[in-house]
Parts: C-alpha cells; sequence; structure tokens
C-alpha cells in the first residue's frame, strides 16, 4: 500500500505518535539518522582548532626515573621532572597515543589536539616497580608506571599509552624491570592497560658490529625468550640498541632466527627530532631542507630525549618550547580519524598514496 514516498511522510508521523503515547519503538531512532563517514569541519572550528595532519610529533625516549640522579645525558628522568613534562604536555593539548596507532595511522583524539609517543627503553626497575606496603604488592607512585597511572586518574583523556622496549636477559638486566617475582605480573599489567611491549634484543650489543645470524639470533631470540615470557605476546617494533644499525639493515625488519620469523613495523633510533605525520611524503621536503623534523619512514624513526632545559641541545624541553613559538608546525587533529585537514601552506608535504582508504582530505 505504502510507496517509498508514502513511507517517507509515514515516518516523522509515527515517531510523533510514539513520542506522544510514550513509546520509544525504533521508529523514533529511524526518524533521525545520523550522519555517517567523516564530516568536514566548519570555518569556525578550523578557525579555532587549526587542525594540521601533515605536522610534526614527538616520539620520546626514556630510560630510568631516579630521583636522586641528574639528568645524564638525557638517560635519567627524575620523577619530579617527569610529572612536571605530563602536565606541561597536558597543558598544552598533548595526549599519548601508542607507537603501532601512530606507524599504522590510526590516530584518533579529540580535535585540537597532539598526539605524542612515550617509549622507554631496558626495561629498568624505576620504569615499573612494586613495593610491599602492608603485606601487599603495590605499584610504586614514583616509577613511570605508577605515575602515569596517577596521572590518567586524575585526567581520564590522558590515556595510559607507551611502549616498553624490554632486554628479556642483558648485561643490564636480570629479568624485565629486575624484580624477579614480578616479572609476570607486570607485564599482565602493562598488556591490560593499554601499554605495548617492543624488542630491545637479547643482549644489547651494537648490532652493527654483529654477523648477520648473530643479528638475527638478537632480534629473533629476543621475540623467542618474551614469547617464553607471554606466549602469542605481539612483538612487531624494535629500538635498536645505542641506534647501531645492523650492516645489512633490512635485518632490523625482517629476519628468522630458531623457527621465528620477525618483523617489525616501527624501528627506533636514538635521533634528537620530532617525525612528520604519516600522510607526509617520505622524503623530507624543501619546508624542512635543514632537517628540523625527520620524514615518517617506519624503519627508521627518530626519537627526542628527555633533556630539561630548552636552551640545550634539542631534547623534550627544546621541542615543547620549540611549538610553543611555531604552533603551525604540530600535528593537530581533527577530531575524526578519517578526516585529514591540513593547511593550504603544507599540501605539497601530503603524500597522496598515504591516505587511508575512506579517509576525506580537506584542505584551508
Ligand atoms: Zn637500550
Amino acid at each position: 500500500m505504502f510507496g517509498k514516498r508514502a513511507l517517507h511522510w509515514a515516518l516523522p508521523i509515527i515517531a510523533l505518535v510514539s513520542m506522544a503515547t510514550g513509546c520509544h519503538s525504533r521508529m523514533v531512532v529511524a526518524a533521525k539518522p545520523k550522519p555517517s563517514g567523516p564530516v568536514p569541519l566548519s570555518k569556525a572550528q578550523l578557525k579555532a582548532f587549526h587542525p594540521n595532519a601533515a605536522g610534526a610529533v614527538m616520539i620520546v625516549m626514556f630510560h630510568k626515573f631516579e630521583p636522586n640522579k641528574p639528568i645524564e645525558q638525557g638517560l635519567n628522568c627524575p620523577p619530579a621532572q617527569f610529572m612536571k613534562w605530563l602536565n606541561e604536555l597536558y597543558k598544552r593539548g598533548y595526549r599519548p597515543i601508542s607507537l603501532t596507532d601512530f606507524v599504522e595511522n590510526r590516530i584518533n583524539l579529540p580535535i585540537g589536539t597532539t598526539p605524542i609517543v612515550f617509549t622507554f627503553d631496558d626495561g629498568w626497575e624505576s620504569q615499573f616497580k612494586y613495593i610491599i606496603q602492608d603485606n601487599e604488592p603495590k605499584i610504586d607512585p614514583n616509577c613511570a608506571v605508577g605515575m602515569m597511572d596517577a596521572f590518567h586518574l586524575k585526567h581520564p583523556d590522558w590515556a595510559t599509552k607507551g611502549t616498553f622496549f624490554l632486554l628479556p636477559h642483558s648485561r643490564f638486566t636480570i629479568a624485565p624491570f629486575h624484580q624477579l617475582g614480578f616479572v609476570d605480573q607486570k607485564l599482565q599489567y602493562l598488556l591490560k592497560e593499554g601499554y605495548e611491549i617492543g624488542n630491545h634484543t637479547v643482549h644489547h650489543p651494537f648490532l652493527h658490529s654483529l654477523s648477520n645470524a648473530q643479528v638475527e639470533a638478537e632480534i629473533g631470540g629476543a621475540v623467542k625468550r618474551l614469547h617464553e615470557l607471554v606466549p602469542n605476546l605481539k612483538i612487531d617494533t624494535l629500538a635498536l640498541p645505542y641506534g647501531s644499525y645492523p650492516k645489512d639493515r633490512k635485518l632490523a625488519v625482517t629476519g628468522s632466527y630458531g623457527g621465528i620469523n620477525y618483523h617489525n613495523r616501527a624501528v627506533m633510533l636514538a635521533g634528537w627530532r620530532p617525525v612528520l605525520s604519516p600522510i607526509t611524503k617520505p622524503k623530507v621536503n624543501p619546508y624542512n631542507e635543514l632537517g628540523v623534523f625527520a620524514a615518517f619512514r617506519p624503519a627508521s624513526l627518530d626519537r627526542i630525549k628527555p633533556l630539561p632545559h630548552h636552551t640545550q641541545t634539542a631534547g623534550l624541553q627544546y621541542w615543547i618550547h620549540y611549538f610553543d613559538l611555531h604552533p603551525e608546525d604540530r600535528y593537530i587533529s581533527s577530531g575524526q580519524p578519517n578526516l585529514i585537514v591540513v593547511p593550504r601552506m603544507f599540501e605539497s608535504e601530503v603524500d597522496p598514496h598515504r591516505i587511508p582508504p575512506g579517509a576525506i582530505v580537506q584542505y584551508y
């Protein structure tokens, strides 16, 4: 009886009747379809938030968190300094994302915010420590995980994200995070809370000084040993010890050892500068001729050290200060993962091959 057109007119009437009778039928929902897919931003939103999906992202490299040691060449970050940075970054609109989400370009953050990636090398005890209180093991509030958990409780929109590049056993570590009785508990906790575990080799060698077979034994062997701790754990990111590549660079990405084939979707250097967005061209363009930012190359990603003074060699404080002065260089989210919004001045940096299927690009 009803043609399509008649039904079209009938729906609002059914909805009205349903509302009047208090009957929450499915028809009420169907009468107000939600828009699907990305929706371009309005002029007012562009003006208010200045989104830039072609901007740069900081990947920060942490090591120890010891309170009574100064920052020595960026390898120790006293807890008070770490808390200061969490507050500074939060206030400025930075929000942590996982390394995997960054390399796969799954940046899903509120409009106007900037992603930041935290990484932690070597599995030091001060990164994740249990203390015994009233006969119960508790996470030390001064270790990195304790501080990040507390910060997340206070600011729920600051997610607990970060990658721990662990050494299963090395000259530096007797076990990941050193406390032998807590290894399993800690790894399970990290995975439950949304952190990631990465590869840092077995013995922390200069990979450049090893034969190809030794390189594969170091990288594949670490996967094997971490799987002994957590079966089926996904290990597909690698931090190069000392930032040293193997002679055959391909082996940092892919290889095999003892029946294990490894493939690393991200390989981390030490470095000193932010990395451009995953939608930018793999070669740095003339705008970045001086090397201000590293190009997005997942097999070679620069990381920033936690140096506390912005006048020092480019470390975390330098870059916080830099982006305060040059906000146009920051990656700023559109608020919709499939809406890529880029200022016209950066249009030439966008690589069309790196735009994910289903995404739309809005230049302004
Ligand atoms: Zn290391």
